[in-house]
């Protein structure tokens, strides 16, 4: 297994922000992870994966930290529309191989920059209008919890709104999913792609780094005075003026600017009494 010694953290996040790892482990298979897990439960503190929807400080340095990234590249179709894949797996790269199969459904999460595992954390998908989760293909998942390996049925995961049981559980890792797609044509999934990929080119601001939306709840009306009032540090942490609840990273931001940032709008929603809930994981 390959670890790592006072590794910076800023390279592993789409934020591009973060402190350092005095050691950072990435586990190659399921085995060196519990093994890993049940010698050190500790480990389980600090987990990434894709890291896009990540703020780390960068004023911290962290004792150890767990990269998701190779243990479980697994891909196996079962027949039938029914699919074991492994949390490592990249989301394009399961969508592309449940495609070449003939089967679809989760294409529209082609433009989320992360990993099967932290989708299944996230419960990943659009936004409430739409309303389409990687949930909505889900079987069970695999975890690793208190040094035991469970499969959770979709009930049991507790999948909300960006929302699922492991956020409330902190010495878990998704191991892998169990997954029912229905046939798709390589032409219609091919339009799924490309259909969610022109709408992100439309309504995302990738000028600079991000994580996507940061607020899972918010009012509409707050988070639009937010983008007008253009929010945020010269050269440092901003709220987009394009895009609404979109934080950008401008390239010399730092934790400090994004936490005050956050505040200024959880503030802003208790002022006028409305409900705000941060999508976007926090390592302080
Ligand atoms: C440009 C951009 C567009 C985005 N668009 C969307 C979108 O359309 N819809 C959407 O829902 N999100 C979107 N996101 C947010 C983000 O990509 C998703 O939440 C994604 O599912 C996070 O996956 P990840 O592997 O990067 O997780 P990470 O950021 O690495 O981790 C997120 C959380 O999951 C935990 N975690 C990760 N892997 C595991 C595991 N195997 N076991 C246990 N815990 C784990 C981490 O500890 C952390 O708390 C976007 C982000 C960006 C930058």
């Amino acid at each position: 297994m390959k670890v790592l010694e006072n590794e910076a953290l800023k390279k592993y996040t789409t934020f591009r922000m973060g402190g350092t790892a005095r050691k950072m482990y990435f586990p190659e298979n399921t085995e060196e992870l519990e093994e890993l897990a049940g010698k050190n439960r500790d480990i389980l503190k600090y987990v990434i994966g894709g890291g896009s929807n990540l703020i780390i400080n960068d004023e911290k340095e962290f004792d150890e930290v767990l990269c998701l990234r190779e243990f479980n590249k697994t891909f196996e179709n079962k027949g039938d529309g029914h699919f074991y894949i492994g949390a490592s797996v990249r989301l394009q790269k399961a969508i592309r191989s449940v495609n070449e199969a003939g089967y679809g459904g989760m294409e529209f999460l082609f433009s989320v920059p992360g990993l099967i595992g932290g989708a299944l954390y996230m419960n990943a998908g659009t936004g409430r209008k739409t309303g389409k989760y990687i949930s909505d293909f889900v079987i069970s998942v695999d975890i690793l919890k208190n040094g035991e390996k469970k499969t959770l049925t979709k009930e049991e995961c507790g999948y909300a709104f960006r929302t699922s049981v492991f956020q409330t559980y902190d010495d878990c890792i998704i191991l892998g999913a169990q997954f029912r797609f229905p046939e798709m044509t390589k032409e219609q999934a091919q339009k799924g792609i490309d259909d969610r990929l022109a709408l992100c080119k439309k309504t995302q601001d990738m000028s600079y780094p991000n994580f996507g939306t940061v607020f899972c709840v918010s009012n509409t009306k707050i988070m639009d005075l937010v983008r007008k009032m253009h929010i945020g540090y010269k050269n440092g942490c901003t709220y987009s003026p394009v895009r609404k609840n979109w934080m950008l990273n401008r390239e010399e931001g730092n934790f400090r600017q994004a936490m005050k940032l956050l505040d200024k709008v959880k503030r802003l929603h208790k002022f006028f009494r409305k409900e705000c809930k941060c999508e976007v994981r926090i390592w302080e």
